[in-house]
């Protein structure tokens, strides 16, 4: 799937985690050899059966390029099984880093993060990330057929399996519309598909990994009503019995949500219900004002402008 030369690209992609769930396995062995993971000996085993419970307890990161710069300042909540958790805030306040230490991509540098009771920096990130699906806001298709693409979520999964998923993920009908169905070539050299189809593809693939903590980066970009509307109906379904931790832009999303956090800085500033934190009037209530598009930035809010870094 990557060609010489990727490897170079693979910090940027997972900085954006723009990367599909299938291409993050994938990816594993080439990150098992990245200093910053290593491989715990000996590592702890995951409780079973599974649960889906995750606490971050005063979580401290500064990514290795910018060491003098907190990407989160401590950061503590915990999400209870089947718990549905909103994160919102503006540009560069920590969401996407929060699901980078979960999938172990970086290990914090102090404080801890629990799955189930067990402390990840002790756990074989393979094993980790089998307990989490990750749907990221613009998902990629490799070149092969559509259930190949599907298959990813899960390689032992039968063709049955597969089409059941892609049903419950409102991919069927799209699929069943292309030249050869299910055996469609797609990707580079193949029929290009839409955003709204990428991320039911996406999803698809998410279903049929069943795991029990769902990682959704909500897309930002604009689709076509339909898709819209076929897109959260999907979502609907996946996140049915999940822990799900969702950074959030749409405003059903977060409404749905059982609680919302508003991260600034590496902090959480603001929790709550949708209602609770418009009434708060504070930070929630201007991101509100935007539509959650996490464009809103210091001189916005009348603070001095900070470096993003480089
Ligand atoms: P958000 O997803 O809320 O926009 P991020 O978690 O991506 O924010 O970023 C949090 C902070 O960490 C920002 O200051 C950002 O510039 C910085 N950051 C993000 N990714 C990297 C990286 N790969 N290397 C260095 N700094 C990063
Ligand atoms: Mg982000």
């Amino acid at each position: 799937v990557f060609g010489a030369g990727a490897l170079g690209q693979l910090s940027e992609v997972y900085g954006d985690l723009a990367m599909s769930a299938g291409a993050a396995e994938r990816l594993t062995e080439i990150l098992a050899a990245e200093p910053a993971i290593r491989a715990p000996s000996p590592a702890l085993p995951l409780p079973e059966p599974a649960r889906g419970a995750v606490t971050f307890e005063d979580v401290r990161f500064a990514y290795p390029t910018r060491p003098e710069h907190a990407a989160l300042g401590g950061l503590s909540f915990a999400a209870a099984p089947g718990e549905r958790i909103a994160i919102v805030g503006p540009s560069g306040a920590g969401k996407s880093t929060v699901f980078q230490l979960l999938l172990r991509f970086y290990d914090p540098q102090g404080g801890r993060i629990l799955v189930d009771g067990t402390d990840i920096a002790r756990v074989d990130p393979e094993r980790l990330r089998a307990r989490t699906a990750l749907v990221p806001q613009d998902p990629v298709v490799f070149s092969g057929t559509v259930t190949e693409n599907i298959r990813y979520g899960r390689p032992e999964a039968s063709e049955a399996e597969v089409r059941r998923a892609a049903e419950l993920a409102n991919a069927h009908g799209f699929i069943s519309a292309l030249p050869q169905g299910y055996g469609t070539q797609v990707g580079e050299r193949g029929v290009t598909l839409s955003g709204g189809q990428r991320q039911r593809v996406a999803i698809a693939r998410a279903i049929l990994k069943d795991a029990p903590i769902l990682l959704l980066d909500e897309a930002t970009s604009a689709l076509d009503a339909e898709s819209e509307r076929a897109v959260q109906a999907a979502l609907a379904t996946l996140m049915q019995g999940r822990t799900t931790l969702v950074i959030a832009h749409r405003l059903a999303t977060i409404r749905a949500a059982d609680r919302i956090l508003v991260l600034d800085d590496g902090r959480i500033v603001e929790t709550g219900t949708h209602e609770s934190l418009l009434a708060q009037g504070a930070l929630y209530a201007q991101l509100a004002n935007l539509q959650f598009t996490d464009a809103l930035d210091e001189t916005a809010r009348g603070k001095e402008p900070r470096s993003r870094g480089e």
